[in-house]
């Protein structure tokens, strides 16, 4: 159903290469996509030497406790996210979200799936929330409620990606509230594109806040720091 829909709207071209393809992308430009090696911290998806928790996050634990990536930030994923993003192909959505579901462990069962809100001004001049149209498919698979309210911004905040990478994590202090109680909820917080994961502590610390037990981050891409 999806493939179908995908081939519609692409027309049978890769997204990509605009060679043949069946899906959004044809099998040699799936192939190529910079999948993550296997070997990264637990906590925050960074490479790490034998799959360890880094040195970053023993010496400053960051509040949520795992995070789970399907590939770097780079050529092509980078096309893939910005197209989704801010030019509004959203059939892009269901591939990123299977990209996603294939790097999830096999034991992933989580209470509920919460995508990174936007601020509702840029959610009105966008019109969709990109990492809520990945969080969904991901949802539908587990069969685990999608809560799109859950998480709140309590300000608008300066786009993290305009920011350099020391200020972002005072950007966000504070912007994310829960809506509501998650006493003892296992919490998957689903977005595009992790940097520094700063977005991400906060919205760990609100969810713990009202109670949560657990909360996982799920990310398309990371990006992988500079040097
Ligand atoms: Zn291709
Ligand atoms: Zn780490």
């Amino acid at each position: 159903m999806l493939k179908n829909l995908a081939s519609l709207l692409f027309g049978g071209t890769c997204f990509l290469c605009r060679g043949a393809a069946r899906d959004v992308l044809c099998a040699a430009c799936d192939a190529d996509l910079p999948r993550l090696a296997p070997q990264l911290c637990p906590r925050c998806a960074l490479p790490s030497p034998g799959g360890t928790v880094c040195g970053r996050c023993l010496a400053r634990a960051p509040r949520y406790d795992g995070t789970v990536a399907a590939l770097a930030y780079a050529f092509p994923a980078d096309t893939l996210v910005h197209a989704l993003k801010f030019r509004g192909e959203l059939a892009l959505a269901p591939l990123l979200a299977r990209l996603l579901l294939e790097r999830l462990p096999p034991l992933r069962a989580v209470d509920c799936v919460v995508p990174v809100p936007l601020s509702s001004t840029r959610l009105r001049s966008r019109g969709y929330n990109h990492a809520a149209e990945i969080a969904r498919p991901i949802a539908a698979a587990l069969r685990a409620p999608l809560e799109l309210s859950l998480c709140e911004r309590r300000r608008d905040t300066a786009p993290q990606l305009e920011l350099p990478w020391s200020e972002r994590e005072r950007n966000v202090r504070g912007a994310f509230a829960s809506s509501a109680s998650v006493a003892g909820a296992s919490v998957a917080v689903v977005d595009d594109v992790m940097t520094t994961g700063a977005t991400l502590d906060e919205i760990a610390a609100a969810l713990k806040e009202a109670g949560a037990a657990r909360v996982v981050n799920w990310v398309v891409a990371r990006t992988l720091p500079p040097g």
